[in-house]
């Protein structure tokens, strides 16, 4: 009798134990709560808002307050609708947002959002459904963030960028145009020079000789710039991306240019080439007018030695075409990716000043980059990434 009595003061003790632990825990547990809720209350940049099942404002905290400008006695009790442009009202936006959580358990949406003065602010609404235990569902919490500034910005970009792109449509339209209307009258111009030319053959003086010669001469020559022109102008029109294996476009290109390879004994090394996904006919041109100006811009007397490589970093291809040729000075590496700009005359080394900037409008039509390292009288390396 006096075991089952003591044994009985053990339990009743170790029951009062458990019991003061369990109110020490639960006290814990609501000061933690409390501090959970009044750290949610006083956040200023997020709007966080509790909602019942129906979108009835539950909870509302400083950055809900600071964004939408109701306080908490204002809006608490109200239905979330009230934040949505008449439009998305019509719409049923908010119930739609409301069902997807509930459906998903969270759901993202950006739009824009009515404060309580009337104006607009764009919103990146989090709305996450909240469960019990049991697991059913009790409401909704809502996280929404002002990212007016940010949207303007993106807006003004975007805005920004279309009208550049819609300027460089008209620009290039233009040199078509203008190179191709331009290319009729030279043609006559020729033909009368050829014509006077053959016809007044000896009855002419010397003078009138060397008139013709340099008319004749100078009409090549723009002949040649307004065809460089066109080409230019003509670039990525025909957009159709595929698979190009970089190795084969250098023996084409090594085919093609032959006669300069072989009288200036040159020598070509290629490394690691990649497959990429380009515009078949800009990337050989690009390549071939790398190659054939390590060609032509070589010092006088040392056989050109030209090293393609490429290397992968991140998500690019590095391309690099290094030579051994008469260099470039620094002060004229980004002039020379302009169109028209050359740094010898025709009798130095011939060419109409295009070629590199071809070089630039294929990189760019495939978002990459193109620049180069230059030592003059040493060499150049020039520099072109292509996405990978
Ligand atoms: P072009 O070759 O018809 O002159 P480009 O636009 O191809 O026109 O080149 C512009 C200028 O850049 C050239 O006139 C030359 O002065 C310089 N250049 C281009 N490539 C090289 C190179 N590999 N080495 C030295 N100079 C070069």
């Amino acid at each position: 009798m006096e075991l089952l009595s003591k044994s009985i003061q053990v339990l009743g003790n170790r029951l009062q134990d458990v019991e003061e632990k369990l109110a020490a825990t639960e006290k814990l547990l609501k000061s933690s709560q409390d501090t959970y809720a009044s750290l949610l209350g006083e956040i200023q940049d997020y709007a966080i808002i509790t909602l019942d099942l129906q979108g009835n404002i539950v909870n509302w905290n400083k950055g809900a307050e600071h964004i939408k400008g109701y306080t908490a006695k204002e809006v608490v009790g109200k239905n979330f609708r009230i934040f949505y442009t008449p439009a998305a009202q019509a719409d049923n936006t908010p119930e739609k947002i409301l069902a997807a959580a509930a459906r998903n358990g969270r759901v993202q949406h950006d739009d824009y959002r009515v404060r309580k003065d009337g104006t607009l602010f764009w919103g990146s609404v989090t709305m996450t459904a909240l469960h019990n235990n049991e697991g059913e569902l009790t409401g909704f919490i809502k996280i929404t963030r002002d990212l007016t500034q940010r949207k303007l910005m993106e807006d003004q970009t975007f805005q920004y960028l279309s009208k550049l792109e819609t300027e460089n449509r008209e620009l290039e339209q233009f040199t078509y145009i203008a190179s191709h209307d331009l290319q009729e009258p030279l043609r006559s111009i020729s033909t009368l020079v050829e014509l006077v030319a053959t016809e007044y053959a000896g009855k002419l003086d010397e003078n009138a000789d060397n008139y013709l010669r340099f008319i004749r001469q100078s009409s090549n020559r723009m002949s040649d710039l307004i065809k460089a022109l066109l080409d230019y102008s003509r670039i990525g029109k025909v957009k159709v991306k595929e698979a190009v294996d970089c190795n084969q476009i250098i023996l084409n290109v090594v085919d093609d240019l032959r006669t300069a390879i072989h009288e200036s004994k040159a020598q070509v090394i290629m490394e690691n080439l990649p497959i990429v996904q380009a515009y078949p006919i800009e990337l050989k041109l690009l390549f071939q007018n790398l190659l054939s100006n390590a060609i032509k811009f070589r010092q006088k007397d040392v056989p050109p030695v030209i090293r393609i490589s490429c290397v992968k970093k991140g998500h690019e291809y590095e391309f690099t075409f290094a030579d051994n040729g008469i260099g470039i000075a620094p002060r004229y590496q980004e002039k020379i990716f302009e169109i028209f700009q050359r740094l010898h005359n025709q009798l130095q080394y011939e060419g109409t000043g295009i070629g590199l900037a071809h070089c630039k409008k294929i990189v760019t039509l495939h978002g990459g980059r193109i620049w180069l390292n230059s030592i003059p009288g040493q060499g150049s390396q020039f520099y072109f990434t292509i996405s990978a």
